[in-house]
């Protein structure tokens, strides 16, 4: 595939050994019509398209992607959307067939599939068990918060359809970890959502998404009314349903409040855990939070490759897998730059920041109002990035501590309990909101205490 000196200066030992790519196969195409979702109007990319993945193509991208990571000890073949599911069965399950044909010897396969779960039923549960797969599914939270904005093409709220599909998880034992957007429906009510997807959904795996929908001075009227023009990295307005600046940060704060005195080892919320390996020096799982990031691109139904998910647009195209091998497009000078350039156009406030060695400046696509120094280019979220690593500082550096002299983090909650059976019930809450300990995070811990 790609050939010694193939690419410029840069040999098969200089190409990455793994990456991961995001596999459209419907493109766009979904069968609901979340009103915060960017991605919906990507179909007008492709105009009289089906927006199907063929057979032949499919076939491509499987030989391409597991040949590409041969020195690489696993794959991932992730699948989302739009909707994945609307492929039906059979195209995953030639999924499996080509993964078995084109593995290498020893090669491990894993399958992921990020879905909204309203199509799944006890047929795919036997499927995704047999082949190990990994289930992403998007709930929001509660129902008066998930059918917020969470809706189907009839404007009704899907809640009851998501949590069925749920069920079918659960049911036949499928790994899932559950995909929370947060916005402005619930970026005040962190503590509930955190309990509703633990306690109801049994999730013990979570990823929160901040939505931060920018638009233009054009666009903002039509964006905020529901229209979606092609939506494209550009402009410093946000939408109504966005997250708050700091808004995404109090929402983080509230559920470590809630996480570090009760689930430490048993609940994995991907944003603390990268937190902690940026803490430990270790590579974290989000590419927000890394220094360079490029090694997660998009692929689209009809082979298109874009730099990234959240830059599907067409500047951002590096070729096609039917022209191009995937893995010179990953390793190509474009693609190169695309990822150092979250590290260097990181802003003079950015650089000076005493907690960049874990924030990195966040994702560059949310990098457009003005620093305090002046600068453009700032992250939007960085009073919600300042707010919560200096919040969790002294605990990430005790569970270092912890992680260092061979002991499980998890005794950091013997820590806190220690600290909350001295504090007074009148005392102010340690989550910062200014409300009074029992009448916030320490609710339930004086009511245990008293049962
Ligand atoms: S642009 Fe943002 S989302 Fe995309 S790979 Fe880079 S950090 Fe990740
Ligand atoms: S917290 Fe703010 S200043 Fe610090 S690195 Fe993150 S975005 Fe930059």
């Amino acid at each position: 595939m790609l050939a010694e000196g193939g690419l410029g200066l840069l040999t098969v030992k200089d190409a990455p050994r793994a990456f991961h790519v995001m596999a459209k196969p419907t493109g766009a195409t979904c069968n609901l019509d979340c009103e915060y979702c960017f991605f919906l109007s990507k179909e007008m990319l492709y105009p009289g398209s089906r927006f199907r993945m063929a057979e032949h193509l499919q076939e491509q991208y499987i030989a391409q992607l597991l040949e590409a990571h041969a020195r690489a000890p696993e794959v991932v073949v992730a699948w989302q959307g739009g909707e994945p599911t609307l492929m039906g069965l059979d195209f995953f399950r030639r999924s499996i067939e080509l993964e078995r044909r084109y593995a290498r010897p020893g090669q491990q396969v894993l399958n992921t599939l990020q879905t909204n779960g309203t199509l799944l039923t006890d047929e795919w549960g036997v499927f995704l068990k047999e082949h190990g797969f990994l289930v992403g599914i998007s709930i929001d939270g509660p129902r008066d918060i998930h059918d917020t904005y969470r809706v189907d093409k009839g404007q009704k709220g899907t809640f009851d359809r998501v949590m069925r599909g749920l069920a079918v998880l659960r049911r036949h034992g499928v790994d899932y970890n559950v995909l929370t957007t947060i916005h402005a429906a619930n970026g005040h009510r962190g503590r509930e959502v955190y309990r509703f997807l633990r306690d109801e959904c049994g999730a013990t795996f979570l990823q929160f998404i901040p939505i931060v929908e920018r638009a233009t001075m054009a666009t903002l009227p039509i964006a905020n009314a529901g229209w979606r023009p092609l939506y494209l990295q550009e402009g410093d307005r946000l939408t109504h349903r966005s997250v708050g600046p700091a808004q995404y940060g109090r929402f983080l704060i509230d559920v470590f409040e809630e996480w570090v005195r009760r689930d430490i080892g048993s609940v994995y919320v991907q944003m603390f855990d990268t937190t902690l390996a940026n803490w430990a020096g270790e590579p974290g799982a989000i590419c927000v939070h890394s220094e360079t990031c490029g090694l997660q691109v998009a692929l689209e139904h009809n082979g298109d490759l874009y730099s990234c998910d959240h830059f599907v647009e067409p500047r951002y195209r590096l070729g096609n897998i039917r022209e191009l091998p995937l893995l010179d497009m990953v390793a190509s000078p474009q693609q190169r730059k695309f990822g150092q350039d979250k590290l260097d156009t990181l802003t003079e406030y950015c650089r000076d920041c005493d907690v960049r060695f874990a924030c990195h400046g966040g994702c560059p696509k949310d990098r457009f109002v003005t620093s305090p120094y002046g600068e453009p280019g700032h992250n939007y979220l960085c009073p919600s990035y300042q707010a919560f690593f200096q919040h969790v500082a002294r605990p990430m550096r005790l569970m270092t501590e912890l992680l260092r002299s061979n002991q499980a983090p998890r005794k950091l909650m013997d820590v806190y309990a220690a600290e909350d059976a001295k504090r007074g019930r009148n005392d102010p809450c340690t989550c910062g909101v200014g409300r009074k300990w029992k009448r916030c995070h320490g609710g339930d811990v004086g009511r245990e205490a008293i049962a």
